[in-house]
């Protein structure tokens, strides 16, 4: 336990109060994992709180303060139950506790229901584990505190952290947990797209995402959270013998280096236009329409914009096709083409693609390609406006052109020439192809 976490929990055992470490870091420790943010829980109320540690921050209306120590933050929350669950969501009332075991009743799975620690008065730390939470660690399996009928009407985002935290943390489901899944998946729906988004983003991060994706298919989270993803299911591949569509897209997605999250969310979404173009040619214009329906997908999951920009031109642009006899020129437009800091993101998620095809990374002429594009950004030719010789105050001042789109559409046709011929690029040259430009405008 960080020295950070000890120094928080004898200030509040000094100001006379219990205080634990209570949830996925007791889990992670306990399954002999790095843990990793280290939440505090504790019988001060809030006001509290702020009287002992000075400095502290309310992070929300449920009791949880944010306090720093040294280089960290953690978070400490009063003892609560929860109260009204609306809507199957999270709830709207809550209620400050002075016994830690009612706190971990409310907590979603028994691993997760530990706390290690003590009241302030005690002789030494005891684990707390009223759901016997500690035998299920030993069996590797995660279930439900208390009935999870109930436990997931309540609120629904925690059937789909269950098939999250079994993914990530290689647990089993327990059948009854996991028949309430199967009976409760509807309720999905009624979840925030930023909180599914969170889950869907610990899943990405782990080794292999499709184990949950599975999980998500098999219990039919998926249709509700991902309903394009699920369309995937029993559309027809000729890539691996028996492998559907669906089982591609997971393929593609785990072959993404686990340290790339916007392209293991490129991989994920990239042929979501394909059950839409079954019948075009197959597929013809898939990427067109997949990158239309990604935007979609990610805007209902609150996906940052950055992000969601990020996916999208990846999706569009994932069809390229190399051949040997391109020019330079043509590797170039390519270039432009896809955009220069979009371009390690596409041959990652074409490699990621060809290894669910089942193929090798670089096939397709991947790796030539990738070759003469380095060689290209080396010898860092120009292949925006920003590295004409000219700018657009240039060729105001020189030729008399107004601002407007007129110069646009001639700076953009300078570029053209300078990709196609990059000693074109001085100023004096591009100065006199503007003019020659202008007179054939006339
Ligand atoms: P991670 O390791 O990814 O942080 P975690 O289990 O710690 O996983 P948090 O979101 O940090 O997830 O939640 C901390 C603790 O709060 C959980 O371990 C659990 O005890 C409780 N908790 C979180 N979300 C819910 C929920 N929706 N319903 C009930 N308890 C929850
Ligand atoms: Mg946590």
């Amino acid at each position: 336990m960080p020295a950070t976490v000890t120094a928080l929990m004898e200030r509040l055992w000094a100001h006379g109060h219990a205080a634990y470490v209570v949830g996925g870091s007791v889990r992670d420790s306990l399954l002999g994992r790095q843990a990793q943010d280290w939440d505090l829980a504790t019988d001060a109320r809030p006001d509290r709180l702020l009287a002992v540690f000075p400095g502290a921050v309310y992070e929300n209306q449920f009791g949880t303060v944010a306090v720093r120590e040294g280089d960290a933050t953690h978070e400490v929350t009063t003892f609560r139950t929860d109260h009204e669950y609306a809507d199957f969501r999270r709830p709207h009332r809550v209620e400050f506790g002075d016994d830690v075991r009612l706190d971990l009743a409310r907590r979603d799975f028994t691993v997760n229901a530990i706390a290690w620690g003590r009241e302030a008065d005690a002789p030494a730390n005891v684990l707390v584990d009223p759901f016997d939470g500690l035998a299920d660690v030993g069996r590797m399996v995660l279930r439900a505190v208390g009935d999870p009928d109930a436990r997931f009407a309540e609120d629904a985002l925690r059937m789909v952290r269950a098939v999250r935290l079994a993914a990530v943390r290689e647990l089993t489901i327990e059948p009854a947990t996991l028949a309430a899944i199967r009976e409760h998946a509807a309720l999905a729906a009624h979840v925030s797209g930023e909180r599914v988004s969170a889950e869907l983003e610990k899943l990405l991060a782990s080794p292999r995402p499709s184990i949950g994706l599975r999980l998500m298919a098999d219990t039919g989270l998926l249709d509700v959270l991902l309903p394009e993803l699920a369309a995937q299911r029993g559309v027809p591949q000729n890539k691996i013998e028996g492998e559907d569509l669906l089982d591609h897209t997971l393929r593609s997605v785990d072959a993404v280096p686990v340290d790339q999250p916007v392209v293991r969310l490129a991989a994920l979404l990239h042929d979501v236009g394909k059950p839409g173009t079954v019948d075009d040619g197959p597929f013809r214009g898939h990427e067109v329409v997949g990158a239309e329906l990604a935007e979609k997908v990610l805007e209902r999951l609150r996906t940052p914009r950055t992000a969601t920009e990020r996916v999208v031109r990846l999706v569009r642009h994932h069809m390229f096709t190399y051949e040997r006899d391109w020019g330079d020129a043509g590797v170039r437009r390519f270039i432009q083409r896809v955009g220069i800091d979009a371009v390690d993101d596409l041959f990652a998620l074409r490699e990621a693609d060809n290894v669910g095809s089942g193929v090798p990374a670089e096939a397709h002429g991947l790796d030539e390609l990738r070759a003469r594009v380095d060689a290209e950004l080396a010898a860092s030719v120009v292949l925006d406006r920003s590295r004409l010789a000219v700018r657009g105050d240039d060729l105001m001042a020189e030729l008399g052109l107004p601002a407007g789109p007129r110069l646009g559409r001639i700076l953009d046709e300078l570029l053209e020439r300078v990709i196609a011929e990059p000693r074109l690029n001085d100023r004096a040259t591009l100065l006199l192809l503007a003019e020659s430009m202008l007179t054939e405008d006339r």
